[in-house]
């Protein structure tokens, strides 16, 4: 499996795209850095920064407030994948 899964999608940080990768979590860490953690059928788990400047500012918000914000659940990955697969591959003409 790989992407892109349809015109113009932008890969992810680990250079491959969703619903391969999907988000975990983000997360504010005590130095004050944000970070992404996504998890991808190729690279497994990886983490990546991110930039508050560019961040939708609700999210920034919930992330001071609560340090965490959940994305995809585990154990749900792989039945999110294959139902974004099919969402999108029947999207396409
Ligand atoms: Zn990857």
């Amino acid at each position: 499996m790989s992407g892109p899964y349809f015109e113009g999608q932008q890969p992810s940080p680990c250079g491959h795209y969703y619903p391969d990768v999907l988000r975990l979590r983000d997360e504010k860490r005590p130095d004050g850095t944000f970070v992404r953690i996504l998890h991808c059928t190729q690279c497994g788990e990886r983490e990546f920064p991110l930039d508050p400047e560019t961040l939708d500012p609700s999210l920034v918000k919930k992330l001071n407030r609560k340090g965490v914000v959940a994305g995809v659940r585990e154990e749900k990955l792989a039945g999110v994948r294959r139902k974004e697969l099919k969402r999108l591959s029947s999207r396409r003409r």
